[in-house]
């Protein structure tokens, strides 16, 4: 189990110290059995958000949803085509031409300002409209006589009605518009077009998730790919299905047979389902999170919260004592102070190496009071709950690689945490090797996938429009 990345504090550390880390570990380690069980409460939601009765499948937190796409790339693909990705910090609009089925891509990348993530919706999709326009007149296409065809990433829990029809359930991460929830997001998009830059040459032809797309995007790199996975500011999932197994499903069953499930996974645990796993840091971090009481999984795993859940950790280790000599520093009272970024600097550090664990300290002015052993509190604090947090996730998609039940398969990912932090993917690794063990597991990076997957779907669309397939 221990890589060589772990972080190796053994000349620091007394017994005594290890034994008060470990009085604080022990109680929220993922044993076995509390993987087992997450593995269980995962698969059982599925199961419940798959039912044809509306009234089973509102008792679970998952919502399997139906994309409609069903079309993955063949290779033959010609033309230009556009992806947005909107849900994280950065918003997207990526470019891809095709040309017989190699994809030539050109991310642009925008920020939208805090104003505009907590004012009202229209003020998000103006900005998008505004995004589009400008990459279009960089990329010379602007003027272009035929309409360009788009997919729509659009990464917040919402109900698939078509290929191109989608209603919000509920803003996440750092979204918090008071407006917005049941309406269409394309709809909404295309408003926007109308009122901030009418005549763009653009049609919007479907609307996904993230991970859809980067799905479809690791399909793309590797025809083993059948689930994609977010580990970026939030986590989702999305898999490959066969529709005979998909007992709500309404469509035809005229081939390919299968279809993308959007199984919007991060509220698993909402109904309480995971409470006999929840830390108390989880809970505290939850109370003090912009949406209280809900996206309970996302929380234990996703890159937003992540360096809060290592924070509170080592808040207690303050208050017993244990670190920092018990005084009241920076970074205990700032709540979120400690982010993603840090833990993957200071996960970073490999084995006796400090380094940058001194440097995130020295960012929070705790450099002249840093001991060594502090710095190898901190360090172990980050490893365990980092390990704990991608475990979590592994057990999760453990499920989804045992559903799909091929001996080979890859999991595409995209997200700036997956993408960051140096032991992320060995840790889920060590999930699949003893969860899925008749399965041959490839994580692969799909980086800008969810912009990218956008712009492909864009073709899975066309084509299924021309062949009618519902
Ligand atoms: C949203 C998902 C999205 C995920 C990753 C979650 O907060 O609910 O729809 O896929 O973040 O961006
Ligand atoms: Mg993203």
């Amino acid at each position: 189990m221990a890589g060589s990345k772990r972080p190796d504090t053994s000349n620091v550390l007394t017994g005594e110290t290890k034994k008060k880390l470990d009085a604080v570990f022990q109680p929220i380690a993922l044993t076995d059995d509390v993987i087992k069980r997450i593995m269980a409460v995962y698969q059982e939601q599925m199961r419940l958000a798959n039912s044809t009765d509306e009234k089973v499948r509102k008792t679970s937190d998952h919502l399997m949803m139906n994309t409609f796409i069903r079309e993955l790339l063949d290779g033959t693909e010609q033309g230009v085509y556009l992806g947005l990705d909107l849900g994280g910090t950065n918003f997207r609009v990526v470019v891809v031409k095709f040309t017989d089925g190699v994809a030539d891509t050109k991310t642009k990348y925008y920020r939208l300002p805090d104003a505009v993530l907590s004012g009202l919706s229209a003020g998000v999709f103006d900005f998008i409209a505004e995004s589009i326009e400008d990459c279009l007149k960089l990329e010379g296409l602007s003027d272009s006589k035929e309409k360009i065809p788009l997919g729509f990433t659009f990464s917040f829990p919402s109900i698939q009605i078509s290929l191109k029809k989608s209603t919000l359930v509920t803003w996440t991460k750092t979204f918090k518009c008071p407006d917005g929830v049941g309406e269409d997001s394309v709809a909404m998009l295309e408003a926007a077009i109308e009122r901030k830059c009418p005549g763009l040459p653009v049609d919007i032809v479907v609307v996904m998730s993230d991970t859809v797309s980067t799905l479809m995007a690791g399909n793309y790199l590797d025809k083993r790919c059948r689930i994609g996975l977010i580990l970026g500011t939030g986590s989702n999932a999305a898999f490959v299905e066969n529709i005979e197994e998909i007992e709500k499903w309404t469509g035809d069953y005229q081939d390919p047979k299968h279809v993308i499930v959007n199984v919007e996974c991060g509220s698993t645990g909402d109904n309480g389902c995971l409470d006999f796993c929840r830390s108390k840091y989880e809970k505290e971090l939850d109370q003090h999170s912009n949406h209280p009481g809900s996206f309970t999984f996302e929380k234990s795993v996703a890159g937003l919260y992540l360096g809060e859940l290592a924070r509170l950790v080592l808040v207690q280790l303050v208050q017993e004592g244990v670190l920092f000599g018990g005084k009241q520093v920076d970074l205990v009272e700032r709540r979120w102070a400690l982010t993603a970024s840090h833990i993957t600097a200071i996960e970073s550090d490999e084995g006796q190496t400090t380094t940058r664990t001194k440097k995130v300290l020295e960012e929070f002015g705790l450099d002249s009071i840093a001991t060594d052993k502090d710095v190898a509190i901190v360090r172990e604090v980050c490893d365990f709950m980092s390990r704990r947090a991608a475990h979590t996730i592994a057990a999760a998609m453990a499920v989804l690689v045992n559903h799909v039940g091929r001996p080979e398969v890859t999991i595409a990912i995209d997200g700036s945490l997956y993408e960051r932090h140096p032991k992320y993917h060995d840790s889920m690794m060590e999930i699949f090797e003893k969860y899925s063990p008749n399965t041959k597991v490839t994580l692969i990076l799909a980086k800008d996938g969810s912009g990218q997957g956008g712009a492909f779907a864009a073709v899975s669309a066309l084509k299924q429009n021309a062949k009618g397939i519902r």
